[in-house]
């Protein structure tokens, strides 16, 4: 007998809006998290480990199936966009649209009380250790309560939003749907500092009040990129990622020992923004290392009894790395399409099955693609970058990059003929061969298997040309 319809595993983002939708819905579900009410959706105990920046367009999607869940203040500051700035500052490309560089806790708040007053019941300081599996289905949960005593907890549906290093996902039993473990190379290691500045520093290319601004640079973010988003009230989000093989690669090189918090330090004083500065450190949220994936989100989301989202499914954008929005969707998915399995008794793959479909409809089709552009973006130098985005690819171009979508590379012939030396010439071919398989990826996502039937096909295509991307572009920082 289950004791409830529902269980979401994980307060978070994803968690939360699931659980929101699922009561909204009119199904019986149970939030469960290991923090208390009065700190939802903090990550880890260094805080809400996050650069906070968001497009409206996922804001809107949330606000359209839920209501107005946000407040001013969860919103925090209006921004344009993102710009991606090359190694030597010289040009600067947009990344998606405007959107919002969010107050973090007070926005996981907002959606943690959306879900209370759609009627989900909360249990906080419960640890989630695993699923309870009967018959190759998920039943439910088991963990420790607030008392540390054993419990178990039965649903009809569980769905996955403990985030990247999800127990539930890790302690399924073996299946073809979902890799239970991130490979390392696919994680981008993470760390951010919130500081206070004056806010008026003038150089745009270092801090822009009205764009979220991304550095890439493989000596200083090797396999990621460096980030200097501003918050209300002169406050910035500053923060770095990396890939752990190219920062190897770098310091092997370079004869360094740099780690992660030694290239954020230097990253803070290569800015001149950084003059004067102080930690902001309400809620005690100002520092924090946590990790990000940025594969293509599983293949396949959904095992009988159970669904994923957010983080758990690995669904942050391979080359953003942004994952509140596609935990936002994700959510909103997974609450609906388990309220309509609740309805119709088919709790098993084929029930569940639609979740792989809405999301990859709505959001995940150009992810697979955007894994092999990040791949691409790894292997290439700080010169090769420089070159490429003054030469290689204009500024609509790159906006149709960051969508998803693929450009003609109107210019390529005639670039071709001007693309110097060989390392830019090879960059330069490469770059044609990814927007290739971008497009392939893009197609093959746009067919995506109706049922669970055609599904091993489908991932065996996808994964071929994901392996043969990293074989041919290895990361090669320096
Ligand atoms: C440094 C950094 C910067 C980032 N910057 C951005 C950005 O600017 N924009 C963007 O869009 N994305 C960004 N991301 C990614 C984004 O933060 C995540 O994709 C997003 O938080 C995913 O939400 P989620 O709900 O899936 O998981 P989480 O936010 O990780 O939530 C998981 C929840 O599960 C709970 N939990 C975990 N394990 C257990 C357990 N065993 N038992 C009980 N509860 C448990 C946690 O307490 C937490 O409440 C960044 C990530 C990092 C690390």
């Amino acid at each position: 007998m289950a004791d409830y319809d529902v269980i979401v595993a994980g307060a978070g983002v994803s968690g939360a809006t699931a659980a929101a939708m699922t009561g909204k819905l009119g199904k019986s579900v149970l939030l469960l998290d290991r923090n208390s009410a009065l700190e939802p959706g903090k990550k880890t105990v260094w805080g809400w480990v996050c650069g906070d920046a968001v497009a409206q367009s996922h804001i809107s999607f949330v606000q359209k199936n839920l209501g107005n869940t946000f407040s001013e203040s969860a919103l925090g500051l209006k921004v344009d966009g993102v710009m991606a700035l090359s190694p030597d500052l010289g040009y600067k490309l947009p990344f998606e649209g405007e959107g919002y560089s969010l107050e973090r806790p007070v926005f996981a708040k907002s959606l943690f009380d959306e879900a209370i007053k759609n009627g989900a019941e909360f249990r906080g300081k419960f640890s989630v250790e695993g699923p309870l599996i009967e018959d190759n289905k998920v039943v439910g949960v088991f963990g420790k309560n607030e008392k540390g005593e054993e419990e178990k907890i039965r649903a009809k549906i569980t769905i996955d939003s403990l985030g990247i290093a999800s127990l539930l996902r890790r302690k399924l039993p073996e299946n073809q749907y979902i890799d239970k473990e991130i490979d390392y190379e696919d994680l981008e290691l993470t760390g951010r500092f919130i500081y206070k500045t004056d806010g008026s520093f003038g150089d745009q290319r270092y801090y822009d009040k009205k764009n979220a601004l991304i550095h890439l640079n493989q000596q200083m973010a090797p396999g990621g990129y460096g980030w200097v988003f501003p918050k209300t009230g002169g406050r910035v989000n500053v923060g770095l990622g990396v890939q752990h093989k190219s920062l190897e690669m770098r310091n092997k090189k370079l004869g360094t020992n740099d780690n992660l918090k030694s290239l954020i330090e230097k990253y803070v004083k290569w800015n001149p923004l950084f003059k004067n500065y102080q930690l902001d450190n309400s809620d005690k949220n100002g520092e924090g290392y946590w990790s990000v994936s940025v594969r293509r989100q599983m293949e396949g989301m959904v095992y009988p009894g159970y669904i994923g989202a957010g983080d758990s499914m690995a669904s942050a954008n391979p080359l953003s790395a942004g994952g509140i929005g596609p935990a936002l969707i994700g959510g909103i998915f997974a609450g609906k399409t388990a309220a309509i399995a609740v309805e119709s008794g088919n709790n098993g793959l084929e029930g569940l099955w639609n979740y792989n479909v809405d999301y990859v409809n709505h959001y995940g089709k150009s992810m697979a693609g955007m894994e092999v552009f990040r791949i691409f973006l790894q292997s290439l130098t700080n010169e090769d970058i420089d070159y490429g985005m003054k030469s290689f690819i204009t500024y609509e171009e790159a906006v149709e990059i960051t969508y998803g979508r693929i450009p003609e590379l109107s210019l390529t012939k005639k670039v071709a003929k001007l693309v110097k030396g060989v390392g830019a010439l090879k960059a330069f071919k490469n770059l044609l061969w990814t927007t290739q398989r971008m497009k392939e990826l893009n197609g093959i996502y746009a067919d995506y298997p109706k049922s669970p039937g055609e599904f091993p096909q489908f991932k065996k295509t996808v994964i071929s040309i994901i392996d043969e991307a990293k074989a041919r572009m290895p990361a090669g920082p320096i």
